[in-house]
């Protein structure tokens, strides 16, 4: 295709990957971010098999290596029984899609952002954006807060987030979060550094370690850690404060003693929330929508960023395929809609195993679940689905899993 002139809304993994990608294919590419200066946002999280082989392509998986921690399996036991609830292992589908990578997200963001700016696309900081107009000619301007505009753009790409302003609401927030910190990672405390490991207690409560390496500039190995919260709970829990919480969570897991002491205050744990939603419509002329603007979910099955980094792929592959814009989103949702769905709808299923107030659920994980899933073939199935790969994500992208 002819080269466009194309605006990315949102400098997160779907905005930064489909930036490098769409730039290297010839098109002539803006950022737009409200951000003033780039900035490490939150914690930890999980690159799955899928989303590396993306960053392979975009020739960043090897920097994404020596930064990160290479995770081998999930482990999860409730709490008090000492029940195996949750026994994943990657080796399960074999070497090649056999890990995944614990990253912290300024690891991802810095990587991402140093190739962009590496290439010398234009980044336009400290713009909000507020919506977008569909221009005769079927091209389109970015509205941005305090009445100004940029444009117009052959293609504008949504990848603002959960909250974009570019798409209808749709969807619902989710009762549970998480607080959220980065700690030292702690070498004698017994943790597996390739594992990350849950204890539970019913599915109301969940603390979470996850080994994230070292970010760029940082000395020392991370560990992300997470405690589950009803929002709605939030300032009770601030009120009860930290002595009272670390006696819970000293009870529920006496390992995290190490993590517990370098937490002094509140600030440095940050609660994020979660919501369910799909776009029934991810184009519409000149406009697509993609990562969690598109579709976002709890991330208990660690796959928001990955997804995230297979769109921006299947709109760089779909726009080299097709004759004209209109094809080319065709093309993107064609190739993703399928795997979407498949992760939203089991996403939807396990979070309340996981993140809810049902005693039901957790009765059943810990004595039926737990045990069979340590059989084959559910270790398989397990792994497939930890590592993004069922539905064949990669393969309707022509790409592979990286190997060893
Ligand atoms: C606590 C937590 C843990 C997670 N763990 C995992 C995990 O283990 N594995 C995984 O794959 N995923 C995980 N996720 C999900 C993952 O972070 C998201 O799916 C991923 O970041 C989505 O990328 P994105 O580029 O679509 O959007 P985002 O990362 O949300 O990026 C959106 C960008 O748009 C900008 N922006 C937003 N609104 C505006 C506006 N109006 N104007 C201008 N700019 C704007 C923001 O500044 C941001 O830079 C987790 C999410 C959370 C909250």
């Amino acid at each position: 295709m002819q080269r466009l002139e194309i605006a990315i809304a949102g400098c997160g993994p779907a905005g930064l990957a489909a930036a490098l990608l769409l730039h290297r294919d010839g098109h002539r590419v803006t950022l737009f971010d409200r951000f003033e200066a780039p900035r490490p946002v939150g914690s930890g999280l999980m690159i799955q098999p899928t989303g590396l082989a993306v960053l392979g392509q975009l020739g960043l998986a090897e920097a994404l290596l020596d930064h990160g921690a290479r995770i081998a399996r999930l482990h999860g036991e409730a709490g008090s029984s000492g029940r195996v609830v949750l026994a994943v292992r990657y080796a399960a589908l074999g070497k090649r899609a056999g890990f995944g990578v614990g990253v912290h997200r300024a690891t991802l963001f810095a990587l991402l952002h140093g190739a962009v700016t590496g290439e010398r696309i234009a980044i336009e900081t400290g713009c909000a954006v507020t919506g977008s107009a569909l221009l005769g000619n079927g091209r389109r301007r970015l509205l941005l807060d305090g009445g100004r505009s940029e444009g117009p753009f052959d293609l504008v790409v949504d990848a603002l987030g959960t909250r974009t302003p570019l798409a209808p609401p749709c969807g619902r927030a989710l009762a549970y979060g998480a607080l959220w910190g980065t700690l030292d990672w702690p070498a004698d405390g017994g943790f597996d550094p390739a594992a990350l490991e849950q204890r539970y207690r019913r599915a109301s409560v969940m603390v979470g370690v996850l080994p994230i390496g070292r970010p760029p500039g940082e000395e020392r190995a991370q560990a992300a850690f997470f405690w589950s919260l009803r929002a709605d709970r939030l300032e009770a829990w601030k009120a009860a404060g930290l002595a009272a919480w670390k006696a819970e969570v000293r009870t529920l897991w006496p390992a995290t003693e190490p993590l517990l002491d370098q937490i002094e205050s509140p600030d440095q744990l940050t609660f994020a929330r979660y919501a369910h939603r799909t776009l029934p419509q991810p184009a519409e002329p000149g406009l697509i929508h993609l990562g969690d603007a598109w579709h976002s979910a709890s991330p208990q099955l660690g796959q928001g960023a990955n997804m995230a980094l297979l769109d921006a792929y299947a709109l760089a592959l779909a726009l080299r395929k097709a004759a004209d814009v209109p094809a080319a989103l065709a093309g993107t949702i064609a190739r993703r809609r399928g795997h979407v769905r498949l992760y939203q709808a089991l996403t939807a299923l396990f979070t309340p195993v996981y993140q809810s107030d049902s005693r039901a659920l957790p009765f059943l994980r810990d004595r039926l679940v737990g045990p069979l899933s340590k059989l084959w073939p559910a270790t398989l199935i397990q792994a497939a689905m930890v590592s993004g790969t069922i539905g064949h994500p990669l393969r309707r992208l022509g790409l592979e899993p990286l190997g060893d």
